[in-house]
């Protein structure tokens, strides 16, 4: 697949990569169909890396280059064998935030500030180029 990937600031390249892996058990497949370009994506080309990783997260594993974008919403084209609340061909809106659930914050319900949190769009993509 094509893609526009952040690599540093003022450094977007159009690459091609290879299609996402079918989706792990709780994980499902999103076509996007839109995406916005958020202030912290104006950021991050402007004066990045901010938040994209520059060495592997500690939650997703995830480094730079990210393809970037995390307001997005699109149709499921996959689901894993564990996913019950959604079903191919569902148009669904992203919540984009990634977090671990252990954490003092997560264990309190405030996901949102979780010590390792991700996103998708930001600090989630582990792709490779062709
Ligand atoms: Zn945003
Ligand atoms: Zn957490």
């Amino acid at each position: 697949m094509r893609a526009l990937r952040f690599h540093a600031a003022h450094d977007l390249r159009v690459e091609e990569l290879a299609e996402p892996p079918a989706p792990a058990a709780d994980d499902v497949l999103v076509k996007v169909a839109a995406c916005g370009i958020c202030g912290t994506d104006l950021h991050e080309y402007a004066a990045g890396p901010i938040v994209t990783p520059v060495e592997p997260h500690p939650l997703t594993g995830a480094q730079n280059p990210q393809i970037l974008g995390h307001e997005f919403a699109g149709e499921v084209v996959a689901v894993g064998g564990g996913v019950t609340r959604a079903a191919v061909g569902d148009r669904v809106a992203v919540m984009p935030l990634v977090f671990c659930g252990r954490c003092r914050y997560c264990v309190r319900g405030l996901p949102h500030l979780c010590d390792r949190m991700g996103c998708v769009g930001l600090s989630l993509l582990v792709a490779k180029n062709l």
